[in-house]
């Protein structure tokens, strides 16, 4: 057994997360009590096999979710609990203040989450000891807000301490100002980058300002809200997972997906899509055949991340299909796809697209493909929010609200850079060719060479 800790912070953390737990308890036939139910269309065998990497099995046979729920005000939990799915968690694993972060990562990482860590702490050595070998720990959680983003990273650095060999994998959604009017994101979302970059081993990218361009542009909804935004978010999460959660070879858990993924360590944020794109309720009516799937899963329109892998190139990449479907002609519209578009793909790593086919669909769609990938066009959004962040920086503005939390400006510059850095690396990665002795076959206006 290779036991997976999940952690949901903050409103948006615990809203994704609990949607995440709906769909994968309705995919393995658990119902609201933890109670297995088997159905005529699901293969008993295949739900179980390997429920014990998200779910504890209790007395009585329940399957209770491998889950710590934490927040520093009361009201996001509170309608968890008394929501579809609320019996289902395990009431000592809501943790929980009164104070709020008001958006302040500072009152997230230093002084309110700081004084709540240790109970949260608590529980979570609490559910990895009743582990038989934890393979690593999986969080959700925004970067805009004050909970999510300071204590979520707060709590991912502490657990990085306690448990340095264990993964860690984040669900992290990055704020928009088309999504959220809360001018001192960018703060919150840099100053967290700073420490996913160090801290996280690999990084789900769910951009609010893709997945608000998804609903309004595909799926032609208006005003989309927060729970149609965390559709798409859960059935991306379910599709990312599905590898570690049903018997398969490919990426079958949390290092094997890293091993893939991650030529550099810190180049761990990955770009996701998904296909068929559906809005809430309406996924029973499409259908579509593995050409199409594959030719949707890497559009740029389909992607969670506002960032267009044309700017860029694939360092690596991972395609997970579901549903029954000929694998021979999932490795055909695959190796097609590769060919097609050559140059999109880092010459210097070959093979660097995997693919495999889970034989389970998810709820209501009969097949569905999930993209992960690690594309240095994601540098587009980490210098979206670089600008944004400076903009203000550069006249210290709203740094009373930190400073005055006992942080220092310091911090502001060494994350500014750090994003920066990063940024960088991606752009030379990109720039980088296989090259022969004294000669450089870079792009045009390249300076820098690759050193291997
Ligand atoms: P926290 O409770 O202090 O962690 O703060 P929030 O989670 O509310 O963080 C605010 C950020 O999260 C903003 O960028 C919001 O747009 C975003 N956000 C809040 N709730 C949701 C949600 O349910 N779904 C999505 N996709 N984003 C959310």
């Amino acid at each position: 057994m290779r036991e997976i800790l999940h952690v949901q912070g903050g409103q948006c953390g615990n809203q994704i997360g609990s949607k995440f737990w709906e769909v994968i308890c309705d995919e393995h036939g658990v119902d609201p009590t933890g109670s297995y139910t088997r159905d005529e269309s699901s293969s008993s065998d295949l739900q179980l096999e390997r429920i014990n990497v998200y779910y504890n099995e209790a007395s009585g046979g329940r399957y209770v979710p491998r889950a710590v729920l934490m927040d520093l005000e009361p009201g996001t939990m509170d309608s968890i609990r008394s929501g579809p799915y609320g019996q289902i968690f395990r009431p000592d694993n809501f943790v929980f203040g009164q104070s709020g972060a008001g958006n302040n990562w500072a009152k997230g990482h230093y002084t309110e989450g700081a004084e709540l860590i240790d109970s949260v702490l608590d529980v979570v050595r609490k559910e990895a000891e009743n582990c038989d070998c934890l393979q690593g720990f999986q969080v959700c959680h925004s970067l805009g807000g004050g909970t999510g983003s300071g204590m979520g990273t707060l709590l991912i650095s502490k657990i990085r301490e306690e448990y340095p060999d264990r993964m860690m994998m984040t669900f992290s959604v990055f704020p928009s100002p088309k999504v959220s009017d809360t001018v001192v994101e960018p703060y919150n979302a840099t100053l967290s980058v700073h420490q996913l970059v160090e801290n996280a081993d690999e990084c789900m990218v769910l951009d609010n300002e893709a997945l608000y361009d998804i609903c309004f542009r595909t799926l032609k909804l208006t005003t989309p809200s927060f729970g149609d935004l965390n559709h798409l978010i859960s059935a991306t999460m379910s599709g990312v997972t599905c590898c570690l959660r049903f018997p398969g070879q490919l990426n079958s858990d949390l290092r094997k997906l890293a091993v893939n993924l991650i030529p550099f360590p810190r180049l761990h944020f990955f770009m996701v899509g998904f296909a068929p794109l559906t809005s809430r309720g309406s996924q029973h009516y499409i259908s579509l055949t593995v050409p199409e799937l594959t030719q949707q899963m890497w559009d740029a329109k389909n992607m969670m991340c506002a960032a267009d892998p044309r700017h860029g190139r694939y360092l690596t990449a991972s395609a997970m299909f579901r549903g029954k479907m000929s694998t021979k002609e999932v490795d055909e519209q695959m190796i097609n796809v590769q060919n097609k578009n050559s140059s999109y793909f880092v010459e210097w790593i070959p093979n660097n697209v995997k693919s495999s086919v889970c034989d389970i669909p998810p709820k209501g769609l009969k097949m569905s493909s999930t993209f992960v990938g690690n594309s240095t066009s994601i540098q587009e959004m980490f210098r979206r929010v670089s600008e944004q962040f400076t903009a203000m920086f550069r006249r210290k503005a709203f740094l009373h609200w930190y400073t005055g939390e006992g942080m220092d400006e310091m911090e502001f510059t060494e994350a500014e850079s750090n994003m920066n850095d990063l940024v960088a690396e991606y752009q030379q990665y990109q720039d980088a060719t296989v090259e022969e002795e004294g000669e450089y076959e870079g792009e045009e206006g390249v300076e820098e060479n690759y050193e291997p």
